[in-house]
């Protein structure tokens, strides 16, 4: 059988759902810029229910777009592209993907690029290379770059924050409605973010199955998919989506049906999805018996600052919830809060060890982690490694040493068993 029906056949219901909803949604994104809809790029933590609220915007996330390029394995020769227009090998791998796609006109992107924007609107929550990555873009095309200032979280947020994050949403859409024509209706924003809500339920609820033993999931399954999240948030065919995720998996772990169904070790990841690696990575663990159940990556998705627990939209003001859950990503958390969600879900979890993914091209993600391992391991006892990887750049990735070092935490792990 040809390798592609080979792989289809193996995929869920919500494998193949998934699979539709990213392709139609990126022509989508090109057929109504064609036709003259107003098209925003944004950073993935700008609340696109916001562009929900009116009646022909549009939106494609870059981040998004490089992390399907990297797993489609085209990041590399993209990545390549920015190098020789001279950009650092240094420099995060999404960006590098990014501006290289764009150099050539999404030539060898597998969704054909994105169309070209009319504006441009980054934050400063996750990192400041974001906004830095967007202004490359406003110079060489000539668009507006609106940048949202996230106040960085050491506790949780405060008021004050909020209100500044609110201040800024009202001059986004006010400089909409003037570039664009059009006018921002708070109701449609109010359904978008009920929806968007709503669905976390049941992405919620999906996760929640690797709390079984042996785990109903595995975190390359949630990383793959969290695409939804970029691009169909605040929409029925998101909350239908995850409803369909949960339910197929509730239904297989009924079935006794188990990703590694001789599991041994259950593993949390630490850091960003490495995208070019998730067949290969996935599939050597769980020859080993081992599964990585968990990750801080999808878990802080619907969440607020210091917790992964669900942040529940109460139906009253849409940016309110919006600026509440700004800082839900764990970039911007200082290390009182990453430690404190990170030991919540372990023992949640019941996790035998930990994978910090030290992230060559990350940098935001990975400066605490060796404060973070030594917390965790000194003070809570859970055996970990650190291992170095590349969220999108499959030249800064080793197997032979990622899985000496992967081995070795097993051993780890064994040894404290017997203990
Ligand atoms: S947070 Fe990391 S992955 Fe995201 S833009 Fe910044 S450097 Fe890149």
């Amino acid at each position: 059988m040809p390798e592609k029906l080979k792989t289809e056949k193996l995929k869920t219901n919500a494998g193949r759902h998934l699979s539709k909803m990213v392709g139609d949604t990126y022509m989508d994104l090109h057929a109504k810029s064609a036709q003259g809809a107003f098209v925003v790029w944004i950073a993935i933590n700008v609340p696109a229910e916001l562009f929900l609220g009116f009646e022909n915007v549009v939106y494609g996330v870059p981040e998004s777009h490089a992390a399907l390029t990297a797993a489609k394995g085209v990041g590399v020769l993209q990545c390549e592209k920015a190098e020789h227009m001279g950009y650092s090998m240094d420099l995060c791998s999404y960006a590098r993907i990014d501006i290289g796609s764009v150099s050539d006109g999404g030539k060898d992107s597998p969704t054909f690029g994105l169309p070209k924007p009319d504006l441009l609107v980054s934050d400063n929550n996750n990192c400041s290379l974001l906004v830095k990555w967007f202004d490359v873009h406003h110079r060489r095309m000539g668009v507006p770059h609106f940048v949202i200032d996230v106040p960085f979280c050491y506790e949780p947020q405060k008021d004050k924050d909020r209100k500044y994050i609110i201040q800024q949403f009202n001059d986004l859409i006010r400089t909409i409605e003037e570039m664009s024509g059009q006018k921002f209706d708070m109701d449609k924003a109010l359904a978008a973010v009920s929806n968007t809500s709503e669905g976390i339920v049941h992405w919620k609820r999906f996760l929640s199955f690797a709390e079984n033993r042996p785990s109903g999931i595995t975190a390359f399954d949630s990383f793959v998919q969290m695409a939804p999240f970029l691009v169909a948030r605040g929409t029925s065919q998101f909350v239908d989506h995850y409803k369909l995720l949960a339910q197929e998996t509730e239904q297989r772990v009924r079935d006794g049906q188990f990703p590694v169904p001789g599991e041994k070790y259950r593993l949390f990841w630490d850091n960003i999805a490495p995208w070019h690696q998730l067949r290969d990575m996935s599939g050597s663990l769980a020859k080993l018996g081992a599964n990585i159940v968990g990750a801080t990556y999808t878990s802080c998705i619907g969440t607020v600052e210091g917790s992964f627990d669900f942040y529940a939209f109460d139906g009253d003001d849409p940016l309110e919830y919006c600026a509440r859950t700004q800082n839900c990503y764990i970039c911007p958390h200082g290390m009182n809060l990453r430690g404190k969600s990170m030991q919540a879900v372990v023992e949640k979890l019941n996790i035998d060890g930990i994978v910090f993914a030290s992230n060559r091209s990350c940098k935001p993600y990975s400066v605490t982690q060796l404060d973070q391992q030594k917390l965790m391991t000194d003070q809570f006892g859970v055996p970990s490694v650190m291992i170095d990887v590349d969220h999108a750049d499959a030249r800064k990735y080793s197997k032979e040493s990622t899985f000496t070092r992967l081995e070795a935490l097993l051993e780890n792990i064994e040894a404290k068993r017997a203990a």
